[in-house]
């Protein structure tokens, strides 16, 4: 596993893809995790749901994350010739572990990290709705003392930067 938010909501990685499309949880030295038994496979001994998809037959990477999302496929390219970053295509020899190389393992963050730029963005629009009803409670209360403490309409009103009649039409029937 690799990255996690700020807001701990979200935790990515680069993962391994089977041929079928299925993407690996994690790595074992046999080969890659993968969720589901279709028997084609040889089923992980520890985790009952898991099959073990050999490295040779990882056909690429791909973003994931903990909420769901994934990200575009870089493809797995069986000669150094075919390799093209650009396009997306990654040459690993058959004999090695399928992790993402580092190249991909970057590419593949940035990737992860603006699947997060709109949804922190909404955070901090939450946040901020948060603290505007809060104020929003606080003034009201405010007013109400005043009220209570014998200020006028106007001399709220005046305080809050609107007309007497304006204090009196939002807080009057709040009394
Ligand atoms: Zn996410």
């Amino acid at each position: 596993m690799g990255w996690v938010s700020n807001d701990n909501e979200h935790e990515g990685w680069a993962a391994p893809v089977a041929p079928d499309g299925r993407t690996a949880a994690s790595s074992t030295s046999e080969g890659m995790l993968v969720e589901g038994l279709t028997g084609r496979y040889k089923a992980d001994t520890t985790l009952p749901d898991y099959e073990i998809v050999p490295d040779k037959e990882i056909s690429g990477w791909r973003g994931a994350c903990t909420c769901g999302w994934r990200g575009e496929l870089w493809e797995r390219v069986s000669s150094p010739t075919a390799a093209d970053f650009s396009r997306r295509r990654e040459y690993l020899a058959p004999t090695e572990f399928a992790d993402a190389s580092t190249q991909v393992e970057d590419a593949i963050h940035d990737e992860w990290k603006t699947h997060l730029a709109p949804l922190e963005a909404v955070a901090g629009v939450k946040a901020a709705a948060r603290e505007y009803t809060q104020a929003g409670q606080r003034l009201d209360k405010t007013v109400a003392a005043a009220k209570a403490a014998g200020a006028s309409w106007s001399d709220i009103g005046r305080a809050v930067g609107i007309s007497r009649q304006s204090a009196h039409e939002r807080w009057a029937d709040k009394q």
